[in-house]
């Protein structure tokens, strides 16, 4: 029979882990729907559950001038509403589900989910977010973009959880985010974009982008970054069709019941060349 601990600590919670393979449930508004059954009938667990909405030291939002940590457990409207959260974040938060589903949904359950259409995963990758994962043995610190390796696929192991996520604070000059779904509230993305960029007496500094729901996992790309590094009003044309051409390498959508491959490759592509062509 399966079982459930609900515990109010944190200490609790990594006790509970090191000792029983469990399944963390948070906001359980991914998890409710992957193992549901059928009407009338309770969902389908094959592991004990772990819940962890009740851990307080999971919802917090701490602020320094630095960074902000952000708990795994706090929910997605709380993070909408903190003007301090890098814009960014707020923005693709604000295209998540809708305000009900918001409440119960964490910024860990997106994460922990690992699915390519994850709407802050895009933003976090190009934050440079750090997630801390957290076991009865140790912490460790691991950047967002090493943690998820596939769909649903992360190097969490089976007694370690999302505790924090890192956010180095940084004002960009240009913040953008796209999503494109099928209508404007409760729609899982077909394609997203997040594009950053800082730009210094008229020359790029510094620029980061990244795609979601076109690979298994969010696509970014420091080298391709860096061709754009050091580029002006006059030089980026130069440099725009082997940006557009090396992302397109790299970009392997699929087909599936929202969209298909031309499509989101092409939306990929046009994102990608509009939010160069705006920078200057
Ligand atoms: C109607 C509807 C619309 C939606 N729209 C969107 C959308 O527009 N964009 C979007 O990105 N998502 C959307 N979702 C998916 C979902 O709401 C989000 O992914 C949400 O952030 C999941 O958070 P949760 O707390 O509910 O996760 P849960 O369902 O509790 O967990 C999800 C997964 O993460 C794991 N997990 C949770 N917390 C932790 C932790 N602290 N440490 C380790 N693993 C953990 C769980 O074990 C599970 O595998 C939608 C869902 C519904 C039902």
């Amino acid at each position: 029979m399966v079982r459930h601990f609900i515990p109010e600590t944190l200490g609790e919670a990594l006790d509970i882990l090191s000792d029983h393979a469990c399944q963390i449930m948070a906001g359980g508004t991914d998890l409710m729907v992957q193992k549901r059954t059928t009407a009338g009938v309770a969902p389908a667990f094959a592991k004990d559950v772990l819940y962890i909405q009740r851990i307080k030291a999971l919802k917090e939002i701490i602020h320094t001038d630095e960074i902000v940590r952000i708990g795994s457990a706090c929910p997605l409207e709380e993070i909408l509403h903190d003007q301090e959260v890098p814009k960014l974040l707020r923005d693709a938060t604000l295209d998540v589900a809708s305000p009900a589903i918001r409440h119960m949904a964490t910024l860990g359950g997106n994460i922990g989910n690992a699915s390519p259409a994850g709407d802050t995963l895009v933003p976090l990758y190009v934050l440079d977010a750090r997630i801390v994962l957290s076991s009865k043995r140790k912490n460790r610190e691991v950047l967002l973009a090493d943690m998820i390796t596939g769909v649903r696929k992360t190097v969490m192991h089976e007694d370690e959880m999302i505790t924090e996520v890192i956010i180095p604070k940084h004002k960009f000059q240009k913040s953008t985010w796209v999503k494109v779904g099928g209508r404007r509230a409760n729609a899982i993305s077909k394609v997203s974009f997040a594009g950053v960029a800082d730009i210094n007496d008229g020359v790029i500094t510094d620029i980061r982008m990244a795609f979601g729901a076109v690979s298994p996992t969010v696509v970014r790309s420091l080298p391709i970054e860096g061709m754009m590094i050091g580029k002006t009003k006059e030089t980026i044309g130069d440099v725009i069709g082997e940006v557009v051409s090396a992302y397109d390498l790299l970009i392997h959508p699929i087909d599936d019941q929202r969209s298909n491959q031309s499509y989101r490759k092409q939306v990929a592509m046009n994102l990608l060349t509009d939010f160069i062509k705006t920078l200057f």
